[in-house]
């Protein structure tokens, strides 16, 4: 019941930061036979604990209230299934990332602190219709070597070890792509070079430098009513 508890604290706050609006985005966490999800339409203010829907990995789920798990069940599913680094995910429609994924472009190493979602970039996926096996498959594909990717006409996607990490980096991604948005204004932004990023990886590595639950703790949890039933 905790991890239905900090999911929805979790779809909170990813609306109080503004990275998402109105019933946009969602969010998971890895269980031990597959994972919690937030339910598909549901105002995030409004959500209570039997309102999370548990979905086993062979796709099966159940949720106490009876409402289907998010349409984007399938890439949660999936990057659980293959990237045991993962056990939290969060989908935002963050405003200035999903502008930049309307041209199809993900953001290049315009900035050192691209390095904490794993790589010298942060790719963006091709399109895919919302909710579907082929936006499921580009994913992954966008997420290789990576926590976090974009998604074309769409949004964001950031993993992490648990629930405060995937928002802490959805957060970053945001402000990354707003900091290249503004860069571009003055034209083609200069990009560091592979050795300054490689060097900027080996250091996060080892100091532990970037997206932190530390650095970007979730809020308080609003008071809850009903809080029985989910286990977990
Ligand atoms: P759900 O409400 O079904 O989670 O969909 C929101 C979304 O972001 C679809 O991509
Ligand atoms: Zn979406």
């Amino acid at each position: 019941m905790k991890l239905a508890i900090d999911i929805i604290a979790t779809a909170q706050a990813m609306n109080a930061r503004g990275l998402s609006t109105g019933t946009a985005g969602n969010v998971s966490a890895r269980t031990q036979s597959g994972m919690l999800i937030t339910p598909s339409g549901m105002d995030y203010t409004q959500l209570t604990p039997d309102d999370i829907v548990a979905m086993d990995f062979d796709t099966s789920w159940f949720a106490t209230n009876g409402l289907r798990p998010s349409s984007e069940w399938r890439f949660h599913l999936d990057i659980l299934r293959t990237r045991p680094d993962v056990s939290a995910i969060v989908h935002t429609h963050s405003p200035y990332a999903s502008a930049l994924s309307a041209h199809g472009r993900g953001i290049g190493p315009f900035h050192y602190m691209v390095a904490v979602a794993g790589g010298h970039d942060i790719r963006c996926a091709p399109y895919a219709t919302f909710g579907s096996q082929e936006l499921s498959n580009h994913a992954l594909a966008a997420l290789e070597g990576r926590s976090a990717c974009l998604l074309a006409h769409h949004g964001v996607i950031a993993t992490g070890p648990d629930l405060g990490s995937a928002l802490a980096l959805a957060v970053e991604v945001e402000e990354l792509a707003r900091q290249y948005l503004a860069a571009r204004v003055l034209g083609e932004v200069p990009e560091l070079t592979r050795e300054q990023m490689d060097e900027v990886i080996d250091k996060m590595s080892k100091v532990g430098y970037g997206s932190s639950p530390e650095m970007n703790p979730l809020p308080p949890l609003p008071p809850h009513t009903n809080l029985l039933h989910l286990d977990s």
